[in-house]
């Protein structure tokens, strides 16, 4: 099943990369590169043939599992047909990633824009708020990630028409958090009611009707996997909807079935006016993101221009694995698997290690999406340390497993296509690993 072509290419990968990679989200000095070499399904490997359960999904995109078969025959097929193509043309797997995203998105939703990834996504979103609204701001929370472009646009000669673009015009407010609640609530539906009570002052301090949207994570991901408690988004969306305020839900990370449903904001009742997306629509096979846009707003721009667009959008190789992959997740019953290995194993199986080891602070998540915040006291809630966590990484690794970290918290995030047996195997290294004296 390996690929274990040449156990010496570790070392020229690893060499190559420390000489002339620049790294993202790193001191280049303080790197040790991971390599991979190949994966399969929710498992990847060097050239040497030492596997890894990848519980990171790598950065939680793969959740169609890697390698999948479909899509990439998908892919190789296209590649044989037309490789490339302009945005502006007509191109059938462009049409038919479109529809199959807008058959999965509530009724009302019928055209997609598509995008290179997750931050040009919501770069455009915004842009498409501020010109329907004709208003500036947008509100966002401060535990949320929504990309890493922005400079790019601004610094841009031509086109000075794209609208608003210069404003600053960025307002964060505090989103729900009960475990570290910001509001001091000691209930979920306290913090739902006091966070938007304080959206509610940011938004009337800031005046509504200088604001464009308010752009959320339906369920923040990196922030920790933070599920909205009852009542919030509907909380949201009811405020928007009453100033003529966009919602815009950020589904990068928690769409396409990692909660275990095509879109998070499935489960929570309520819609919103335009959808981002990138990640698990094909797994990142191919860069490919985009927004999935209510007919009120596509209507908008029927008679009017929309200044955005990327040389590569909707490119054939992104769309037609997008095709394979959605057809698969239907398929396969990839998202069902995730709701199930979730409610089943994932879920019960941390709360398992909770009740075994004190460093574990709380245990949230859904689908295959879970985030356990481990704290060095339990009653005051005192986050762990760098230092721990690095040990922490270090030790899972060693043991085989390849782990997402963030902050104080393990992001339990396999692929949707991962197994009960899969999800045992991990559980005993999380559990070996939060066994050693790891505080001392
Ligand atoms: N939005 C969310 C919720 C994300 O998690 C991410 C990436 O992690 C992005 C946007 C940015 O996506 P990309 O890295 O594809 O630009």
């Amino acid at each position: 099943m390996l690929e274990t072509s040449n156990p010496d290419l570790d070392a020229i990968t690893a060499e190559l990369d420390q000489r002339h990679v620049f790294h993202s989200w790193s001191a280049q000095a303080a790197l040790a590169p991971f390599v991979i070499a190949g994966g399969r399904g929710s498992r990847v490997w060097n050239h040497e043939g030492t596997s890894y359960l990848d519980f990171s999904s790598q950065l939680v995109n793969v959740n169609i599992g890697h390698q999948h078969p479909a899509v990439i025959s998908a892919i190789q097929e296209q590649a044989s047909l037309l490789a490339t193509v302009a945005p502006a043309t007509a191109n059938l797997a462009r049409g038919e990633a479109a529809k199959r995203i807008a058959d999965r998105a509530p009724e009302g939703f019928n055209r997609v824009f598509f995008t290179n990834g997750g931050a040009d996504a919501n770069e455009n979103a915004i842009r498409m708020a501020r010109q329907f609204t004709g208003r500036d701001k947008v509100l966002s929370t401060y535990r949320s990630y929504h990309g890493n472009t922005g400079s790019a646009v601004v610094a841009t000669g031509d086109w000075r028409r794209i609208p608003n673009e210069y404003a600053t015009g960025h307002v964060h407010f505090f989103g729900p958090y009960a475990y570290r609640s910001d509001f001091w609530s000691s209930t979920p539906e306290q913090e739902a009611e006091r966070a938007l009570r304080h959206l509610e002052r940011v938004i009337l301090s800031e005046g509504p009707s200088s604001i464009a949207a308010i752009l959320l994570e339906t369920i923040p991901g990196t922030a920790g996997v933070l599920l909205p408690p009852p009542g919030y988004l509907a909380g949201v969306r009811e405020l928007a909807t009453r100033h003529g305020i966009l919602l815009i839900l950020d589904e990068v990370m928690c769409g396409f079935g990692r909660t275990g449903r095509w879109f998070a904001f499935d489960g929570y009742d309520v819609v919103p006016d335009l959808i981002t997306f990138a990640k698990g629509v094909n797994s990142g096979y191919v860069p490919v993101g985009g927004v999935v846009i209510s007919d009120p707003i596509a209507d908008f721009f029927n008679d009017r221009v929309f200044p955005g667009g990327l040389t590569y959008s909707g490119h054939p190789l992104a769309m037609a694995s997008i095709v394979a992959a959605l057809d698969t997740m239907a398929s396969e019953g990839i998202v069902e698997n995730a709701a199930a290995v979730g409610r089943e194993h994932i879920g019960p199986g941390l709360a398992a290690l909770a009740e075994k080891h004190d460093i574990i602070g709380e245990v949230r998540g859904e689908g295959v999406f879970w985030a356990v915040e481990l704290v060095a006291d339990r009653a005051t809630r005192e986050p762990v340390s760098a230092a721990v966590m690095g040990r922490i990484k270090k030790e899972l690794v060693a043991r085989g497993l390849l782990p997402f970290l963030a902050e104080n918290r393990i992001h339990v995030v396999p692929p949707c296509v991962v197994t009960p047996d899969e999800v045992a195997e991990a559980m005993a290294i999380y559990d070996e690993v939060l066994s050693l004296d790891l505080l001392g």
